[in-house]
């Protein structure tokens, strides 16, 4: 699944691929993908010219010219393809927009999870999906006081917590697993039970972890590829995530994959231990 790091990658690569560009058409091969009405949907569209490709957490968000704003949810393997000919999209291909420059912007998705919705712009926020979601990495919002006020509400496992995106948005499986062993905090410790030390460790190593993938491009796993082709490289850069039975670089004590939120979850049994 891509997290918030793929995510910017591709609304970093969509932007020097189609921003300016002017929809000229717009084919949908499967309905379900778009929230609301499809035939609204391709008229609003056509004639629109797409000023930016915003982000909120993994929601990617095309501003265009006629104050409509299109909320772009990639969920489990969505991707973006930019191509001279539609002869070049295979039949995963589900939404063909035709650009005014001859190309087109293909959105592929192979198991059909992804969501397209068109809202009037400045509203692209409020729904409640987005509006629920925590401070963002990176952002003046993400504090170390935001962080542990979110921790001590909240008593199920950090793991759970930080994965919930209410606390704080962006992180996914592989990124949480990697903090916590960064900053050795056990995964099932419950939130409210990290010490306050912990919890100062932990507020730098998110921010640090996210801006080190985004500027990797990412994590490749599975089918992840961004808007240009190109695989990101921050797989090279895990320490825990799908290392089980590998030492641990830090203590060399066999990493351990266990279910946690039910999520498969990968720590060190050594220097990620429960707090007494
Ligand atoms: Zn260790």
């Amino acid at each position: 699944m891509p997290e918030l790091p793929e995510v910017e990658t591709v609304r970093r690569g969509l932007n020097s691929l189609v921003k300016g560009r002017t929809i000229t058409n717009v084919e949908i091969y499967y309905d379900k993908i778009i929230i609301g009405s499809v035939a609204d949907f391709q008229h609003q569209l056509v004639g629109a010219k797409i000023l930016d490709i915003g982000r909120r957490a993994k929601y990617l968000l095309f501003h265009f010219d006629n104050n409509l704003t299109m909320i772009s949810h990639l969920r489990m393997e969505g991707k973006y393809q930019v191509r001279a000919s539609k002869a070049d999209f295979d039949k995963h291909v589900h939404i063909v927009f035709h650009l005014d420059d001859g190309k087109f912007l293909g959105y592929r998705d192979v198991r059909k999870f992804g969501k397209m919705q068109l809202v009037p712009t400045t509203e692209e926020l409020q729904g409640k999906a987005i509006a629920a979601l925590g401070p963002e990495p990176l952002t003046p919002e993400y504090t170390l006081a935001a962080l542990q006020q979110g921790l001590q509400r909240r008593k199920k496992s950090i793991k759970a917590t930080l994965l919930d995106q209410h606390v704080v948005s962006g992180l996914g499986n592989i990124y949480v697993d990697e903090v916590l062993w960064r900053a050795q905090i056990h995964p099932e410790e419950p939130a409210n039970k990290v010490t306050e030390q912990q919890v100062a460790a932990l507020y730098p190593i998110i921010n640090d972890e996210i801006k080190t993938a985004i500027a990797a491009g990412g994590t490749t796993v599975r089918s992840y590829v961004d808007a240009t082709g190109h695989e990101g490289t921050f797989q090279l850069q895990l320490h825990v995530y799908n290392q089980e039975g590998h030492p641990c670089e830090r203590c060399g004590t066999i990493i351990k994959k266990i279910k946690v939120a039910g999520r498969g979850t990968h720590f060190c049994p050594q220097c990620q231990t429960l707090n007494p």
